[in-house]
């Protein structure tokens, strides 16, 4: 039962204190990532018996939680991570809106919370970036992030799915991810810390894989490397993906391999995108498990020419080394590879409007 149709427009708020002018063009200069935010954010409440209701775009600000709010205690949450991007012609698009929609609603299942009209996930982030367009900064890969999410938003410490939940979409005006804008990542292994089990929930984007991630990236980080690569929790032997991005393999024969969709990694959109494209340009592509040890191999024989990570935060990042406990090597040069670079622009050409959109992925506003 919804209380609101899809098509429902969302009722306008506007910030009546924005930030002023001068200020937003000055931060708009080096964004970062995920600290620039914008003026607005979208608020809908879902309560048990009523459905989705009181959908609007208002003032960005904090939102009020009672202590017992069950997201504080079970982490029932799940989020999303799109894109908003300027084309070549001015116009503002979404990339590929509605596989988020669905996999945020994929998310919702596992976590056992309800579904959101995939037409309101959309309504949601267009209403959104129209309402805060002011925010597209004017620099190379700028665009907008938005962060759609769901919490649990009972008054109730029993153990049991909530009744009523939080949606929220908050922005943030983006450049690149990573803070030294590398050409090429160093990768460690998590050693000790697995990610995701079999018939757990590392397929769905819910907070608590990431809290789980924290402990070996941080330690990573520590040591001087840029990213985490996690193994698989059973054997500890094939290769799952990043903390926020999956894993290609780029071979001597031109060939790809990624892991496959199992249950155990995010199923990237950004992913999804290049497998895409890359059948299209006729390379052979595998999706397929890929053993630490056959990576280590293949890279020194030199039958594995590339590999890079790819999400919709740091687009195509080309992988540099790859260290374990007691190894570590080197990938190709060590920089970006050509079917990286190729694959790389050919997504980011479709993104921006100056490629042919053949698949229809691209949604303007
Ligand atoms: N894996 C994980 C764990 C992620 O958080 C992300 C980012 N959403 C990805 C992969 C890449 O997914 P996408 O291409 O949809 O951004």
């Amino acid at each position: 039962m919804s209380a609101l149709s899809p098509s429902a427009p969302f009722t306008f708020e506007p910030n009546a204190n924005p930030v002023p002018e001068a200020e937003r063009m000055a931060r708009l200069k080096d964004p970062g990532f995920g600290k620039t935010f914008t003026d607005h954010m979208v608020i809908v409440r879902y309560s048990e018996g009523k459905g989705w209701h009181d959908a609007k775009v208002t003032a960005r600000g904090p939102i009020s939680l009672d202590p017992a709010a069950a997201v504080l205690h079970y982490a029932q949450e799940i989020f999303e991570g799109l894109k908003a991007y300027r084309l070549s012609d001015g116009a503002m698009a979404l990339f590929r809106p509605q596989a988020n929609a669905r996999r945020f609603n994929a998310s919702a299942n596992r976590m056992a919370m309800p579904e959101l009209p995939e037409d309101m996930f959309i309504e949601s982030c267009r209403a959104l970036v129209k309402a805060d367009a002011d925010w597209f900064p004017d620099i190379d890969g700028g665009s907008i992030y938005l962060r759609p999410f769901m919490i649990a938003n009972e008054t109730f410490l029993g153990v049991k799915p909530s009744g009523d939940y939080l949606y929220i979409v908050i922005a943030a005006a983006t450049g690149n991810y990573f803070k030294s804008g590398a050409p090429a990542v160093k990768l460690l292994v998590a050693e000790d810390d697995t990610r995701a089990a079999p018939g757990g929930t590392g397929a769905a984007k819910c907070g608590g894989n990431y809290a789980a991630s924290l402990r070996a990236q941080s330690q990573a980080i520590a040591r001087g490397f840029d990213q985490v690569v996690f193994l698989d929790a059973a054997e500890r032997r094939y290769v799952e993906e990043l903390g926020g991005m999956n894993l290609f393999f780029v071979f001597d024969d031109g060939s790809l391999q990624t892991p496959p969709l199992d249950g155990t990694i995010l199923p990237g959109i950004t992913r999804d995108s290049l497998l895409t494209l890359a059948r299209e340009e006729g390379l052979a592509v595998r999706e397929e498990r890929y053993a630490i040890d056959q990576w280590r191999a293949d890279a020194q024989s030199g039958r594995l020419v590339e590999t890079f990570a790819c999400g919709t935060a740091a687009v195509v990042t080309p992988v540099a080394s790859v260290t374990g406990k007691d190894f570590s090597f080197t990938i190709g040069s060590g920089g970006p590879g050509q079917a990286t670079q190729r694959l790389k622009q050919r997504l980011v050409d479709i993104q921006r409007g100056t490629a042919a959109d053949i698949h229809g992925w691209v949604m303007r506003l």
